[in-house]
């Protein structure tokens, strides 16, 4: 079974009318751990995912409305105020930053998406080495969770690129902390243990790469269309909640459909569908260009304009 995340949402969810402990343990199975998660939930949803009836889901997402903090309005001042807690972590590159607003953004999720060897690892051995630095150095002065898909990680690029900055790699190896992910199910299992590290370890930065390859292997064809999307909105949503909690900066990476199927056949296209394009905050697109240089494209970005900034891949790292 999941661990539950947080003991005290159980007990808040357990509190709810028609809610009993099996049902408490299936929804919190499925990711619904607290009450704004039940309450913003559609009722067929949920009798599906607690085995209940309808009428019995939609009382208890009632239920949740009433009791979960939904929040209120605020002033865009104060809206501006959360925002200067953001973090801005550097790429190592100028052209980059400045495509970003500064540098990659705590509180969101970035994705990097591209085909095959644009540089979307090698841009997370850098964040990860970077994230590591002290704040005037552009860093965020925390450690880093990889959940790493296709054994892509490698220390010795994390020593290399440390040596370009002339840090001490031993000191940057021990604060990232990597864990393969064999399928989907366990991607997400682990995604649920860094929220639970995240505490401990002062981590800043937590890297899925890739997001959606395990997805893409495990739901073939049109029929798994629906549960894949439904699955990887879930894990989304926990990244986010990682953002959120430990003002964390979010990295996964993405492929472009190469081989074109009848949904995501554009080749500059990235796969993962709506959903992701609507919970990735900034998403950029990565593609070669000659020798070690791959041009970045930001794409569909909230406050800053389209653009492109050309980065270099080095021994030393990331370049302009
Ligand atoms: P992907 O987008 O598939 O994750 P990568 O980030 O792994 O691609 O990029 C792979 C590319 O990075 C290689 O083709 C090479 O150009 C470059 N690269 C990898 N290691 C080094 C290195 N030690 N020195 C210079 N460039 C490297
Ligand atoms: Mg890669």
């Amino acid at each position: 079974m999941v661990k539950p995340v947080d003991n005290m949402s159980k007990d808040n969810i357990e509190e709810l009318p028609g809610v009993g402990p099996a049902t408490a343990e299936k929804l919190i199975e499925a990711g619904y751990n607290d009450l704004m998660a039940i309450a913003v939930e559609s009722p067929r949803v949920l009798s599906d995912v607690a085995e209940i009836g309808e009428a019995t889901a939609a009382k208890i997402i009632n239920a949740a409305k009433s009791a979960a903090d939904i929040g209120g309005f605020e002033t865009g001042d104060l809206v501006l105020e959360k925002r200067k807690q953001i973090g801005r972590l550097t790429t190592s590159s100028k052209a980059l930053d400045n495509l970003l607003g500064g540098g990659v953004e705590t509180r969101s999720i970035t994705e990097f998406f591209g085909e095959f060897g644009s540089g979307k690892t090698q841009l997370v051995h850098q964040l990860a080495v970077n994230t590591t630095r002290p704040l005037d150095e552009g860093g965020l002065d925390g450690d880093v969770i990889i959940i790493d898909t296709e054994n892509s990680f490698r220390p010795e690029r994390i020593i290399q690129m440390s040596e370009g900055k002339g840090i001490d790699p031993e000191e940057v190896l021990k604060r990232i902390k990597v864990a393969r992910a064999y399928n989907t199910h366990h991607q997400m299992l682990l995604a649920e243990k860094a929220l639970e590290m995240g505490e401990d370890d002062k981590v800043r930065l937590l890297v899925v790469d890739s997001l959606t390859s395990h997805f893409r292997a495990e739901y073939v064809g049109r029929g798994a269309l629906a549960e894949r999307q439904q699955t990887l909105n879930k894990h989304l949503h926990k990244l986010l909640r990682f953002a959120d909690r430990f003002n964390a900066a979010i990295i996964v990476t993405n492929q472009v459909s190469a081989n074109p199927d009848q949904f995501f056949g554009d080749p500059t296209k990235p796969i993962g569908g709506h959903i992701l394009g609507h919970t990735a905050t900034f998403r950029i697109y990565l593609r070669k260009s000659k020798k070690n240089k791959r041009i970045a494209r930001l794409v569909d970005s909230p406050n800053l304009p389209d653009g492109e900034a050309v980065i270099v891949i080095k021994e030393e790292g990331i370049e302009d």
